[in-house]
């Protein structure tokens, strides 16, 4: 509970009083419509899933169907079920993000290792869709960080530039250091992103081109989880695209190294 004292307060103070009750009032209505704007959006993301789920378990309980057309259905449902499971773990990360309770645990670990790690377990996946994965990195540089959540970021990061590239493409992870600053930087010769649509990508279900996203089981999460990641570190995330060139993502670290 809380209490104020209007009787001691001139007509200034008042009005400063006033306006500042507007603003609150102002920034709780913006916060309510965000609110309903994500839920609507959670609402139809997982609706298109279910709808497909649906559909395609009622045909593939039919009598006529041979073997090979009932399994072609039950293909599209397991599709589905994945992308479901993508979507709600990618909402509870954001929700364990939102959370005041957050922390991230850093320590001192060498980047390039962690790099190696990461690159050689997403190798098969860039092999499979024909896109060299290269890793230009100076040993011994060590970063203070969270581990598992620097992973996260760099793997939402490449899996962005392996869906988004085409075959034939190389991506490069490339890392620098410069007094107390490391720069890692992704880049990719795929599809770009028009620069309308830059300021945007870090949005919330924010896509370029929806359908080519949610092909590739996109959720149109996996940015905005970056930029809370980077944001936890206090770091800065830059991005520079040019359209069927290419995309960089640099995350710069600054501070303690
Ligand atoms: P998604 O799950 O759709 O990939 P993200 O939040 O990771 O969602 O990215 C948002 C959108 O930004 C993508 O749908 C895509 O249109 C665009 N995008 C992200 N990374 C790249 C990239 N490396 N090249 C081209 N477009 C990209």
């Amino acid at each position: 509970n809380f209490s104020i004292q209007l009787e001691s307060k001139s007509n200034d103070e008042l009005g400063e009083l006033v306006e500042s009750i507007q603003l609150l009032a102002n920034e709780l209505n913006h916060l309510k419509t965000e609110r309903n704007e994500f839920l609507a959006s959670i609402s139809h993301e997982l609706r298109t899933p279910l709808t497909y789920i649906k559909g395609y378990s009622e045909v593939a309980k039919r009598d006529h169907l041979g073997l090979e057309e009932r399994l072609s259905y039950l293909n599209v449902i397991t599709e589905e079920t994945t992308k479901m499971t993508t979507l709600v773990t990618e909402l509870m990360q954001l929700a364990q993000l939102d959370n005041n309770t957050f922390t991230i645990q850093k320590e001192f670990f060498s980047v390039c290792e962690s790099l190696k790690k990461i690159s050689q377990r997403l190798l098969p996946t860039f092999k499979q869709a024909g896109i060299k994965l290269l890793t230009v990195c100076p040993e011994n540089i060590h970063i203070h960080a969270d581990p598992v959540r620097f992973e996260q970021i760099v793997v939402n990061l490449l899996e962005n530039a392996r869906n988004y590239s085409p075959e034939g493409t190389s991506t490069t992870i490339e890392v620098a250091k410069k007094d107390a600053e490391i720069k890692i930087s992704i880049h990719d010769q795929g599809k770009g992103i028009p620069s309308n649509d830059v300021p945007f990508i870090f949005e919330r279900f924010y896509r370029v081109d929806k359908s080519r996203s949610r092909e590739l089981g996109g959720t149109g999460l996996g940015l905005s989880i970056v930029k809370e990641l980077v944001d936890a570190h206090h770091w800065e995330i830059e991005v520079s695209s040019k359209t069927n060139k290419g995309t960089t993502f640099t995350i710069i670290a600054r501070g303690e190294l």
